[in-house]
């Protein structure tokens, strides 16, 4: 077979070669050891947890290397396209502060970044491919191809188009002409010079060195419709746009033979592969696969509605990607995740468990060490969209928010009772009149029949003063109890439980109760310098 011809013959409009767009797009320039990345997924819309932790690999390891992390748009299966897929990705990414350097609307010198703009590439490089030998147009009908399936079920051989089952690789050049005359449907199939008995070893960044039998199927390079399968296009852009590591989910790891034949055949330098173990989930004693369809922490909507902040998923992300990360984080209040060095060999290799706890969790740690006005930024734009009425009022009253918010927050151990943005609202409502007079929606702790308000009144009236410092605000309130038979101290209680109507924390509970609706609050000196005497006297007035 004259090959040379052939590639003439199927490509009689071909405008630019191969080499045109190597010229076209020359080797990037970065500093030594700079990595290049990619997130490549198709236009379905959504991000979900599993692609945002693909990408967030891509995107750490090309920071911290001062590399290129790009965004590519994986369209050629134009069934699974959705409209607005594409500004989708980007904006739910941005949300999760992750951004590209390049990409479809975003600019770059090696786009297009749309696959299914770069059809004439990739025209280019089958005419490459198949001058020299390499490819072959095939003419099966899908009936056919069931029927060699059939076949080879029955006969147990292995299934595939390979060897003497790719028939097609046997069609003349009239034969072919002739096909092409009566515009019969046809793909083009890559002539593979692999054995299946030889073995094919490759160092995977994460999983090490694996051993697979070499590629002997003539895999499709394009399909009927003239666009290539994810295969072949996906080695003509990492080739093209300078990839240095291709991370991608571990689905992929067996068709790495596939992949590096492709690029030794087209003659270049393939990149290194990171095949990323799924997020799992533990359910039971089972462990499976994070699901979007199931598990609803897996959709990002999840943590928009509850007001995860994105800062504290990408630590927890960062410390999927290395677990020494958490070591690190949780003892360096300056901790950065662009302040640590991500290695490939820590990453798991068979299965990340996923942990939304451990996720709030380290949650709560990131936003005790804001300061309040770092945490009253933050919270903003969450209740601008979930909750108008509580964003109107602090933002009306800003200096009175960022004291309650500064409660607990400078000391050696700062509060962490907020997980997400809506424990904001639901750990301060309470010092907020609106809400403690107004709204009776708000679940309250319970008044006990055995409080006494007359006591708490009394207190409050006589002895509580404002200008104390807290330890001497602590001695007369226990002094005051002592007087009426509320012991200073749990354990004067315990030793002569009969002797007292209760102690210093049951006097402290009424308080809680009474003026901050709450059995658990955060220091009451604090809240209640932050009420004023005049607010708390009416607080106190207006319980019947
Ligand atoms: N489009 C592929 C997918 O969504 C991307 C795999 C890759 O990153 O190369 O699985």
């Amino acid at each position: 077979m004259d090959y040379q011809a052939l590639a003439d013959l199927l490509f009689p409009h071909l405008k630019y070669t191969r080499e045109y767009y190597e010229e076209k797009y020359p080797k990037r320039v970065l500093k030594e050891k700079a990595m290049v990345t990619r997130f490549a997924p198709s236009p379905t819309g959504f991000i979900h947890m599993g692609s945002l932790y693909a990408s967030f690999v891509s995107y750490v390891f090309a920071n911290q290397t001062d590399g290129i992390f790009y965004l590519r748009i994986e369209d050629t299966d134009q069934k699974r396209e959705v409209e607005h897929g594409v500004e989708q990705i980007i904006s739910d990414l941005k949300k999760e502060d992750i951004s590209f350097d390049e990409g479809p609307g975003i600019g770059g010198a090696y786009g297009p970044y749309i696959q299914s703009e770069r059809k004439e590439i990739y025209e280019a490089f089958v005419y490459d491919l198949m001058k020299r030998g390499y490819a072959y147009p095939a003419f099966e009908t899908k009936e056919e191809l069931d029927d060699l399936r059939e076949k080879q079920e029955q006969q147990k051989q292995r299934l595939g188009y390979y060897g003497v089952y790719a028939t097609a690789r046997n069609l003349t050049y009239e034969e072919i002409k002739k096909h092409l005359e009566q515009k019969d449907p046809y793909v083009i199939r890559l002539k593979s010079n692999g054995k299946f008995e030889d073995k094919f070893t490759f160092k995977d960044c994460i999983k090490g060195k694996i051993e697979l039998p070499s590629n002997d199927m003539d895999i499709v390079l394009l399909k009927q419709d003239g666009l290539p399968t994810y295969h072949f296009a996906h080695v003509v852009d990492d080739y093209l746009m300078g990839t240095t590591h291709v991370v991608r989910g571990d689905e992929w790891l067996s068709s790495v033979p596939v992949h590096l034949q492709l690029f030794r055949l087209l003659g270049v330098k393939a990149p290194k592969y990171a095949h990323i173990a799924p997020l799992t989930k533990k359910e039971g004693t089972r462990i499976r696969k994070l699901s979007k369809r199931y598990d609803k922490e897996c959709s990002m909507s999840f943590y928009q509605e509850e007001g995860i902040p994105t800062n504290a998923i990408k630590i927890y992300l960062a410390t999927l990607l290395n677990t020494s990360f958490e070591d690190y984080y949780l003892s360096d209040r300056q901790a950065r995740i662009s302040n640590f060095s991500f290695t490939w060999n820590k990453m798991s290799v068979g299965g990340s468990l996923f942990d939304l706890t451990k996720l709030q969790f380290l949650s709560k740690t990131y936003l005790s060490r804001l300061s309040a006005e770092q945490l009253y930024e933050e919270i903003l734009p969450f209740y601008q969209t979930h909750d108008n009425f509580f964003y109107k009022m602090i933002t009306r009253e800003k200096e009175y928010t960022l004291r309650v918010l500064n409660v607990e927050r400078t000391g050696k151990k700062p509060r962490k009772d907020f997980a997400t943005y809506q424990d904001i609202k639901k750990h301060t409502w309470y010092m907020y009149d609106t809400y403690y007079y107004e709204d009776d929606t708000i679940k309250r702790a319970e008044i006990k029949e055995s409080y006494d308000k007359k006591l708490v009144q009394h207190y409050f009236e006589k002895v509580y003063d404002e200008n104390d410092t807290k330890d001497i605000w602590y001695e007369k309130l226990k002094e005051f109890i002592s007087q009426y038979d509320y012991a200073k101290t749990v354990k004067e209680y315990l030793q002569k439980p009969g002797e007292y109507i209760g102690h210093v924390g049951d006097f402290c509970e009424m308080i809680r109760v009474y003026l901050f609706c709450s059995l658990e609050t955060p220091d009451i000196y604090e809240l209640l310098q932050i009420l004023s005497k005049e607010r708390i006297l009416k607080r106190l007035n207006h319980i019947n």
